[in-house]
């Protein structure tokens, strides 16, 4: 039985799309069979995320509305083999979706894939609530700046509201020198957020590197912020890995 996962922040730009293609990457090398979905109607990004920009032409839209089965709208990613997509309609219509086909739709998600992994979009309307109306579990990702810890902090709390008690946190784009500029630890920011830690990612321009030539993180062997996402990984499968401490 596979597990539907969402990564949310109610904050843009804290690094949730770039986390999904990373995790549902790492989680397809460590064999499991991982479907990502991008939630983000009108403006989606995953595809670039992932290298896979030629593979939009279907959406869960097709699978929602019963045009197209599950497995004939998912693309196989050409450079990692167990790592599938299914990308956002390019019109926002999320208002119009149906919560008991979206549910449907995950239902047979669990009996095909290990893991599924969603990127909300940013905001806490009805698109974040849709992409959690079926979830196991929520990754709040956050950067270490006050601004996104009080929106991460809220966003835990709709999160809890839509009744998802497995919630954990990653922190992204860490810069040890800036914590210590504004005088945090990543303890302070686990205890101001109130939820568990997943992983700590260091900021890493490699990423913007990696973005523009349309290759996933992973296959950048040598880079530290691959092997947070891998740590992080591992984690999500029940693996037991020691913090990297900054
Ligand atoms: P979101 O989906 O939350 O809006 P993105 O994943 O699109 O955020 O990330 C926003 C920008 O931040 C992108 O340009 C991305 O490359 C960059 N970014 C994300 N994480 C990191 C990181 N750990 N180091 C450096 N740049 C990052
Ligand atoms: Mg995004």
């Amino acid at each position: 039985m596979g597990k539907v996962i969402v990564v949310a922040s109610g904050k843009g730009g804290t690094g949730k799309t770039t986390t999904v293609a990373a995790l549902s990457s790492c989680l397809a090398v460590l064999g499991h069979k991982t479907l990502c979905i991008d939630f983000d109607a009108g403006l989606r990004n995953l595809d670039i995320a992932l290298g896979m920009t030629d593979f939009t032409v279907m959406d869960y839209m097709d699978v929602v509305s019963g045009r197209l089965d599950l497995i004939s709208a998912c693309s196989g990613s050409p450079r990692i083999p167990n790592l599938f997509f299914l990308s956002a309609p390019s019109d926002c219509i999320q208002d119009e979706i149906d919560p008991e086909a979206l549910k449907q739709m995950f239902s047979d998600i669990r009996d095909n894939f290990d893991y599924c992994l969603i990127d909300a979009p940013p905001g806490l309307d009805s698109g974040f609530k849709l992409a959690h109306c079926d979830a196991d579990m929520s990754i709040l990702v956050t950067t270490g700046d006050f601004p996104a810890m009080r929106d991460v902090t809220r966003t835990a709390s709709a999160v809890r509201d839509l009744g998802i008690t497995n919630l954990r946190l990653l922190v992204n784009r860490v810069q040890p020198k800036n914590f210590k500029l504004i005088k945090t630890t990543v303890d302070d920011v686990i205890d101001i957020v109130g939820v568990r830690l997943l992983g700590l990612i260091m900021e890493d321009k490699y990423l913007f590197r990696a973005l523009h030539r349309g290759i996933p993180l992973i296959m950048y062997k040598k880079r530290r912020s691959a092997y947070d996402f891998l740590d992080a990984a591992r984690r999500i499968t029940g693996e037991d890995v020691p913090l990297h401490r900054y």
